[in-house]
C-alpha cells in the first residue's frame, strides 16, 4: 500500500468511527509509536524513523473490535501499546499505520482464590493493588511493574520477581487462560485455556489480541514491602548510632 493510500484509509477510519479516542497530534502519536528499543546501538539506527500515523485509544472491548474489523476492511497496519516498555523494538510499527494504546482496556474482570482475570490494558502495579487486600500478589514482577500492562508483559516479557519460585511466565500453571480478539473484517472473540493460550506468549500481537489473561497468584508474603520501611524507620530512630554507644558494633 502506497503512502498515500494508507493516509486516505486512515483518514477513512477516523470519518466512520468518529465517537472514539483518537490521536492525531504528531508528537503524541510519535511518543506512542516508541519503546526502549533505544537500548540497543543495532536498533535504534533501524528504527528511529519507524513511527504510527494515527493513534487511538479504545475504552472497551466493543471500540477494540471496530477499530480491528475497520483495519482490516481497509487492510491499514495496526501495531499494540502496552506501556512501552519493551526493549527489543516489538512495538514499533515498521509500516506506519495505527496504534492502538490498550491501557483504558483495564479492569479486573473476576477475582478467585488465587487466580485473577483482567483486562490485558491493566498496569501491573495495579493489578497487584487489587490482588493484595484478598491475600494474593502476581508470581512474577518485572522490574517495569509500574508501567507494564498485563498484555505487553505477555505479549513481549519473560518473568521478574517471583520467577525464583514460580519460573518464567510461560512456565506451566502461571497462565491458567487468554481471551483474545482476531485480527479479521469480523473479528472473532475465543478464550484458549492453558497450555494453548501460550501460543499468544512472545508473539508481540501478531497472532492476535490478547484481551483478558486469567493468571494463578501466589500468597502474600510479607517481605521487601514490610522490610524496607521498617528499615527507613529504623534509621529514623538512629538506632544504628544507639547501638554504636553501647558498642554493639
Ligand atoms: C529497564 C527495563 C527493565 C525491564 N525488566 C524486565 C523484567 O524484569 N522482566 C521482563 O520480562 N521484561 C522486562 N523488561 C521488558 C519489558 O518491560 C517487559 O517486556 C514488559 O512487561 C512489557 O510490557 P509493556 O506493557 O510495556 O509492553 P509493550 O512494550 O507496550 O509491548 C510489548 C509487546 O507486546 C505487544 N502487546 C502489547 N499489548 C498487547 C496485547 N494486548 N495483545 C497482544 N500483544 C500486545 C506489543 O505490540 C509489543 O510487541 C524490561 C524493560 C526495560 C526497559
Amino acid at each position: 500500500m502506497s503512502d498515500t493510500d494508507r493516509q486516505s484509509a486512515l483518514a477513512a477510519l477516523v470519518a466512520a468511527l468518529p465517537e472514539l479516542d483518537w490521536i492525531k497530534e504528531a508528537p503524541k502519536v510519535k511518543r506512542l509509536s516508541r519503546d526502549f528499543h533505544w537500548f540497543s546501538p543495532v536498533l535504534k539506527p533501524q528504527l528511529e524513523e519507524k513511527f504510527a500515523e494515527l493513534a487511538v485509544r479504545p475504552r472497551d472491548e466493543q471500540e477494540l473490535k471496530s477499530i480491528v474489523a475497520a483495519c482490516a476492511r481497509q487492510r491499514v497496519p495496526l501495531n499494540l501499546r502496552g506501556g512501552g516498555t519493551g526493549n527489543y523494538g516489538q512495538l514499533i510499527p515498521l509500516n506506519g499505520g495505527l496504534m492502538v494504546d490498550m491501557t483504558r482496556l483495564n479492569s479486573v474482570t473476576a477475582m478467585g482464590q488465587g487466580s485473577v482475570r483482567a483486562q490485558a490494558g491493566i498496569r501491573l502495579g495495579d493489578l497487584e493493588t487489587h490482588t493484595r487486600p484478598f491475600g494474593w500478589e502476581l508470581r512474577c514482577m518485572p522490574s517495569t511493574w509500574k508501567l507494564a500492562t498485563l498484555g505487553g508483559l505477555f505479549g513481549g516479557g519473560f518473568g521478574g520477581v517471583g520467577s525464583v519460585n514460580y519460573g518464567p511466565l510461560a512456565a506451566p500453571g502461571n497462565v491458567l487462560s487468554v481471551r483474545m480478539m482476531t485480527m479479521e473484517e469480523t473479528p472473532r472473540i475465543l478464550t484458549l485455556q492453558a497450555p494453548d493460550a501460550l501460543l499468544l506468549h512472545h508473539a508481540y500481537g501478531s497472532n492476535g489480541i490478547v484481551t483478558e489473561i486469567e493468571l494463578a497468584l501466589a500468597p502474600v508474603t510479607p517481605g521487601l514491602s514490610v522490610l524496607i520501611p521498617l528499615l527507613i524507620l529504623l534509621r529514623q530512630w538512629h538506632l544504628p548510632m544507639r547501638w554504636h554507644d553501647r558498642q554493639v558494633w
